[in-house]
Parts: C-alpha cells; structure tokens; sequence
C-alpha cells in the first residue's frame, strides 16, 4: 500500500524547512521536497539581517519571535547556529526621516523593544567604519542580529532530519491533485511518481506561483531580484559591532567574515515572473549587475568610506517575493481545502522564518490559527490583482519604498 504523509511541504527554503520541522514537532508525519539542493536558492543569498521594529507592530511582533528563536536554536532544536546578537543603528540624514526615527522610538517603547538613540561619538564606537558625521538622529537596538543566511533553513532541514522527517532532493512537484470533495490529496512528481498527503504547503519562494497554479491558484505576489556584494577583510571590523542602515539611501551595511556586508533597495530592480522562464532556471544563473551597488555605493561613501576602496569578494543576488500590501501571504488557499501557502516574503523571510513556520504548523496540525497570522491571509485580495501588470508595478513598490515612511503607510499602520 502506498504510504500517505499528514503533510507534504513544497520547498526547502528557510521557509518551508521551518514549517517542515515545526510540523514534525506537532507530530506529523512530513516529508519536505525541494527541485534541487535543500536550501539552495533564495534563502543562502539572503543578509542575514534580523530587525526587530519592522514597519508595523504585527510584523515586528513576528520579527521579534523569530530573533528570539534563531539565538535560542539550539536549545530548542538541538542542532547549532551561531547567531550574531550584535544589534543595528538605523540613521537618519534628512529631516522627515528624523521625524521618522523619533515615531520609532515612540513604537518601541510601545512595544517594550529595547531601542534608544545613540550619539554619534557612541555610533563610531560601536561600528568604527561608519562615519556618523552626516546623522541628524539615529537609534540602536542591542537585540537585532545577523548570520550566516543559509544556516537557517540547513539547520532546520538537519533538525527536521535528526526529528525523523523524511527530506527528497531533486523532487519536483509538477502537480496537485484533488479528490471529489475538493480537497488536496496528493502531488506529483518530475519522475511521474505520486505522493499522498493530507495536507500540502506551497513553500516554493519565487516559483510560489508556479505551484500555486497547478492547482489553479494565482497568487498576488512578484519575484524582484535583491542583491548585495561582500568586500575583502577591511582593518577593524568584526562580528561583535552592529549593522548600520541610512534610510534616505535604503542601504545596509553589516559585518560578514572580516569584511563588509553592503546591500540596498535600487530604484529599478529587475522583476521575473518565473511562470514565464525556461524549466531549467535557478537563481544560480540568474544575471547580476554591480552598477546599481556602484550607485548607491556612492550615495553613502562619506559614511562608509572604506567600502569605496575595498575589493568585492562577491556579488550577490536572489529572487525576493513582493507582495501590493507588504504583508506575507500565510495560510489556506481558499480553492482547495488543506493547501496552505507560506510566501511573500518582501525580503524579511529569513529572519521571520522560525516565527512563521511555527504559527502555520500549529494552525495546520491543530487548527489553531494565530492572531498574528491575520493579516497574512492569501486570499485577502480577491482577484483584485488578477491583471499581472497591475501586480508587478504594486509589488515593485512595496520593494521601493522600503525603509521610507510610504512603507509604514503602505502596510496601513
Ligand atoms: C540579497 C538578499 C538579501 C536578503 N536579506 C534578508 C535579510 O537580511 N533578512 C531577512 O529576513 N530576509 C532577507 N532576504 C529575504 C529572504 O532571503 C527570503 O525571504 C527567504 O529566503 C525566503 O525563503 P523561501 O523559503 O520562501 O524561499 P527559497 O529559499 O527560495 O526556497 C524555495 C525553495 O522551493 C523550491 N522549489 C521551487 N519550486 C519547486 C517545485 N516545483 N518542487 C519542489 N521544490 C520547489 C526551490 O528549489 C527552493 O529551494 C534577502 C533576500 C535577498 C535576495
């Protein structure tokens, strides 16, 4: 008799291993497929970076369970990850942003974050290569942190392993089936096999809406290209100073093995709808393109001047998922009853992974849903971006506005 899972996850990613090892510490019986190496697309070429004040308090609430979680992992995984709690200084250099700063402040002690400004005196201590000297305020926040991304979604894959959760490579789903009551019962595979779940979650990142369409789902999200390069070791940096992000500019800088981390928002990022692209594609052949780094780069080479001469080990890129509202798309699809999607990710997936894995695996496995997860709803937006044009350039924006108040605005909060 062919075995039936409780759950099959679609998607290795740190979003989909989370939910996977969650799911099994529920007690399912999982198995977690991925078309190619586990945790090889977007995930590893992530930041790293957690930051706990996101644009609205239901995020940052998800944010601030995920950090807790990630430094905490090993003790509720079993299963290392160093996590680097250095923190992070967010600079304002125009006067709406400092207005923005002080509304921070005002949330985080809402919130009960740890969260204060720091003189710039204190801000070049704490990070020697920035030169605060253009701030007009800055905050910092001791909990944030960063790590080596792909360690996220490996040690989830490894624990849920170690657990007994049964992991396939190179196992695409190339269908979703469903029985007379129109509920999932099964996927198919590349290789023509079959796999029979009760439930199936559509964790696939950018090729979300590739899955969600073999089961007639269009989901209201874009794939947009994010990148960020790496220097060589620069003198003085190391991982126990703070990331440091410049809002008018939506740059980041952070320590990364001895050098320097620099990613940011460029103003024309190159969108992808993977429904259109050959079978074949993966990030790993995706083209990248230094010139927008370059640029902003030059935007902030008075503040980090030593990333103006330093070498770049390497340029980075994935496939980030954007959603018109900001918001992650968690939970069932309405068309077909016990498929779920965890996606959209508005490049915070990362860091939120071990948060939102653990509320979905306890909605599916014991019908419990979160108060914080609804929001996220997929099915929120009707078919109100059904024409892709519309979805694209309402996606973009979100990516765009990322770190400026329009983003507060956006996520209406
Ligand atoms: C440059 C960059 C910087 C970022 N910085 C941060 C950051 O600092 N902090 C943060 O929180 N987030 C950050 N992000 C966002 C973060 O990387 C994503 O939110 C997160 O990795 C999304 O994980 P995922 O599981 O959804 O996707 P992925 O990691 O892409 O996983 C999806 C998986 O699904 C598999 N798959 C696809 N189709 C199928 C199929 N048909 N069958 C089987 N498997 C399939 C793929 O092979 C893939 O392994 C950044 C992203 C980028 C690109």
């Amino acid at each position: 008799m062919t075995k039936k899972f409780d759950a099959v996850v679609i998607g290795s990613g740190a979003l989909g291993s989370s939910t996977a090892f969650h799911l099994m510490r529920e007690g399912q019986d999982v198995v977690l497929l991925d078309r190619g190496q586990a945790a090889s697309e977007t995930s590893p070429r992530a930041a790293g970076l957690g930051l706990q004040l996101q644009a609205d308090d239901i995020i940052s609430a998800i944010a601030r369970l995920g950090i807790e979680k990630l430094v905490a992992f090993e003790e509720e995984t079993g299963v290392p990850l160093a996590c680097h709690q250095s923190g992070s200084i967010k600079v304002a250099r125009s006067e709406a942003d400092e207005a923005q700063i002080h509304g921070e402040l005002e949330r985080a002690r809402n919130l009960g974050l740890e969260l204060d400004t720091v003189t710039p005196k204190e801000a070049r201590e704490l990070a020697p290569w920035f030169d605060p000297s253009s701030a007009r305020e800055m905050w910092y926040a001791p909990g944030d942190t960063y790590l080596e991304p792909g360690d996220v979604a490996r040690a989830y894959v490894a624990a849920f392993r170690a657990g007994g959760g049964t992991v396939r490579e190179h196992a695409e789903v190339v269908g979703i089936g469903s029985g007379a009551d129109g509920g999932v019962t099964h996927v198919e595979l590349a290789d023509g096999s079959r796999i029979e779940a009760g439930s199936v979650v559509i964790a696939a990142g950018p090729w979300s809406p590739v899955v969600a369409a073999l089961a007639d789902v269009e989901l209201p999200l874009w794939a947009v290209r994010h990148e960020l390069i790496i220097t060589t070791t620069i003198d003085g940096v190391d991982n126990t100073q703070p990331a440091v992000r410049i809002m008018d500019a939506k740059v980041y800088a952070r320590p990364c093995n001895g050098g320097l981390m620099f990613g940011g928002y460029e103003p024309d990022p190159l969108t992808m709808d993977l429904r259109q692209t050959d079978p074949g594609f993966s990030t790993a052949v995706m083209p990248l393109d230094g010139e927008p780094m370059r640029r902003l780069i030059d935007e902030v080479s008075a503040e980090f001047a030593a990333l103006t001469r330093a070498e770049w080990r390497e340029l980075r890129g994935g496939l980030t998922t954007l959603v018109p509202d900001g918001h992650f798309l968690v939970g069932p699809l309405e068309q077909m009853d016990n498929l779920w999607v965890i996606s959209g990710c508005n490049v915070g997936g990362l860091s939120t992974s071990p948060a939102l894995g653990g509320h979905l695996a306890r909605w599916i496995a014991r019908g419990e849903r979160h108060l914080d997860l609804k929001p996220f709803d997929p099915n929120r937006f009707g078919d109100r971006y059904h024409d892709q044009e519309l979805l694209r350039r309402a996606a973009l924006a979100t990516y765009v506005d990322k770190y400026s108040n329009d983003e507060v605005l956006i996520r209406g909060t």
